[in-house]
Formats: C-alpha cells, sequence, structure tokens
C-alpha cells in the first residue's frame, strides 16, 4: 500500500494534473479516475506488478478480470488477437463510450488482468480527461471501478476518497459521473455476440448494429451454485450497501400503501421523488419513475447515503427494465441479494 494518498482535481483536458497522474501510472502507480460511466481504478495494465496493486487496493478477487482502457483505436491491435467485423462494428458506433468488448487477447496482456481468462476485456471511455490522461500516459489502463470490493461504485470523486484514501498513489478529482452505472460488457468470442453485463450501451442499441445479440441469463437470475460465471464479476453480492435492500416489484399506488405499513427501525423507502410526499418512512430518492437514465445517475449515490443515515432495511421501488432500466435493475437485484418481493 502507499505512505500517502496525492489527492488532485482537474477541471478540463488540459490541467497540469494529468500530467502529474499520467507519471505516476507509468512508473507502475495506482489511482482512481472519473470516467463517464463510474470512476476507475487506473494501473498500467501491460505490468503484472501494476495490476496485482489493484486487486490489493480494492480486495477483489483475483478470479474478476479488469477491463483495459484505451484513448485511441490503433491501441486494440497491441491487446487483442483478432478484430472481428463485428467489433470494428460497434467500435465504429458505441467507441468512445460506456460499451466493452471482449476478445481474444495477445498473449503479452498479464495473466492477473484477464484472471487466466484467454480473453481480455476493452473499452475506450469518452469522459475528456479521463481520454487525456489515457494519452499522455501512452500505455492501456486497466481500470476496475475504484471503490472497495463490494462497495457501490463510485459516482462522484467523494466515494474514491472514502473508499481509497491511504489505498492508492493517487486520486484524481472531477464533476460526477454522468451515466452512474459501468459499462455495458458484451462478449464477441462467441459464436453469436452476448451481453454479459447491461450498462449505458442498451441491448436494444447493440441489436440494431449486430443483428442477433443474446443476453446471458445471469444479467437477471441469480448463478445456480458451483454454476460457471461467463462474467466472473456477475457471481458476487455486489452494491451492497450495509442495510438490507428489498425490492418491491409493485405499481407506484401498491408500493405506497405497502411501505406506508411497514414500522421496524431502521426502514427506509428507495423511491422515486415524485413518491416522497406520500410516503410515511424516510426516503431516499431515485430519479424519477418516467426517464431510466435519472435512476442510473442515482442509484449508486443512493445506496451510499442509506449507510451514511443508517438505514437497516430498505424498500425500493422496482425499475423497469427496459432501456437502461435493465442495467438498473441487473445493479439492484445484486445489491439486494436477489430479494425481490410483490406486496
Ligand atoms: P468492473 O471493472 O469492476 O466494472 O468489472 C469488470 C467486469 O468485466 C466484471 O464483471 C468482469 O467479470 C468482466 N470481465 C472482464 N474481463 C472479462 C473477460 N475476459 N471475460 C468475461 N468477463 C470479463
Ligand atoms: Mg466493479
Amino acid at each position: 500500500m502507499p505512505e500517502s494518498t496525492l489527492i488532485l482535481r482537474a477541471d478540463s483536458p488540459d490541467a497540469p494534473e494529468i500530467k502529474t497522474v499520467a507519471e505516476i501510472l507509468k512508473k507502475g502507480g495506482t489511482a482512481a479516475i472519473p470516467t463517464e460511466t463510474v470512476y476507475g481504478l487506473a494501473a498500467n495494465a501491460l505490468s503484472a506488478e501494476a495490476a496485482a496493486k489493484i486487486f490489493a487496493a480494492k480486495g477483489r478477487p483475483a478470479d474478476n478480470p479488469l477491463i483495459v482502457h484505451i484513448a485511441d483505436l490503433s491501441q486494440l491491435a497491441d491487446i487483442v488477437s483478432e478484430i472481428p467485423e463485428s467489433a470494428k462494428k460497434l467500435a465504429e458506433n458505441f467507441w468512445p463510450g460506456p460499451l466493452t468488448m471482449i476478445l481474444p487477447k495477445q498473449p503479452h496482456i498479464p495473466e492477473i488482468v484477464t484472471a487466466g481468462l484467454n480473453t481480455v476485456a476493452v473499452r475506450m471511455p469518452s469522459h475528456p480527461i479521463a481520454r487525456a490522461l489515457i494519452a499522455q500516459a501512452a500505455i492501456p489502463l486497466a481500470a476496475p471501478s475504484a471503490n472497495r470490493s463490494g462497495r457501490p461504485s463510485p459516482t462522484s470523486w467523494r466515494h474514491c476518497v472514502e473508499d481509497l484514501d491511504g489505498r492508492v498513489d493517487a486520486i484524481l478529482c472531477a464533476d460526477d459521473c454522468d451515466i452512474g452505472l459501468e459499462s455495458t460488457v458484451i462478449t464477441l468470442a462467441t459464436a453469436v455476440p452476448k451481453v454479459l453485463r447491461p450498462g449505458g450501451i442498451t441491448v436494444e442499441q447493440l441489436r440494431s448494429v449486430l443483428g442477433e445479440v443474446e443476453v446471458d441469463s445471469a444479467v437477471l437470475k441469480e448463478l445456480a451454485p458451483g454454476a460457471v460465471a461467463a462474467s466472473p464479476g456477475m457471481k458476487y453480492k455486489h452494491y451492497a450497501p450495509r442495510a438490507s435492500v428489498i425490492i418491491v416489484d409493485a405499481d407506484a399506488d401498491s408500493y405506497i400503501d405497502f411501505v406506508n405499513t411497514r414500522t421496524e427501525a431502521g426502514a427506509f423507502a428507495l423511491c422515486f421523488e415524485e413518491d416522497v410526499p406520500r410516503i410515511q418512512l424516510p426516503c431516499v430518492t431515485c430519479g424519477t419513475a418516467d426517464d431510466e437514465a435519472t435512476y442510473a445517475h442515482a442509484l449508486f449515490t443512493a445506496l451510499r447515503e442509506l449507510d451514511e443515515k443508517g438505514a437497516a432495511v430498505a424498500y425500493a421501488r422496482k425499475p423497469s427494465a427496459s432501456g437502461v432500466g435493465l442495467a438498473v435493475y441487473n445493479r439492484l437485484l445484486r445489491a439486494a441479494g436477489f430479494h425481490v418481493i410483490k406486496p
């Protein structure tokens, strides 16, 4: 672990602080950095020693591989051994942006980065500061979310400080993340492309470019005991606040009637803004019912807020599972340990 953490702020891609962090990463150090999805915990993806520091800082299980971030398409051929037509089409349509592609790896990508798999996950972020940083470091950056393992992903620099101060060499602070959920992960290593994790790029968008796209059954279902996860990260109880989260599958009126019958100590409603005036429990809000993107943007902050307010149990309104809502529901199910009730 480093002796101390340098906390810097960058307000534009020209900020000199970006160079400072790029130098730290070039020398094999670690840094929390802003991206449009969530903050990432970055290190040199071509160095096993640097990547090992990510696992140590997060307390991440060694069998959960990392996403490699690039700033330019020319970096891709050095990371993956094959660039199929499907990958070219996806890159053209969705890069830079919140889409991660799984492809066969080049032999020199360290095993620790891919958790021993023969495939590697690659993404080109759109955040101007992330792009400037990768370009200045001139190396691909392995970067999972910058939270301690098991905690909600960080969507603000404050979350990075909470989880990683004293555990990484630097934290590069910028504004809150636009999207607020991690990238969509699609594997192109199967006969039919398959979404392993839903995110900011929707299944509908992927189908409009590729035609047939499958969705892994683990997206909305708990993995059977002993089953092998296509995306190792999906098998963990994830994104969890200290409170027990219970998803309530009901329309607005039934949800409100139900939560108003709850009287246990420490009970909270995780609800939409428009629900608040009718709810008797203390509330933490997650956007508005008519716009899934607002739920995505607010979810991880709301999960952390439940902890700050000392919630023991949170009754969450079920999001619509279409569009970006699928990604929201996927994360909420894991935060809830798949506990869904119909009142
Ligand atoms: P995070 O960076 O914390 O958002 O997590 C990265 C996600 O990508 C995890 O769910 C990993 O399991 C998944 N992932 C990374 N590399 C691979 C790979 N080679 N094959 C399948 N899933 C991967
Ligand atoms: Mg993560």
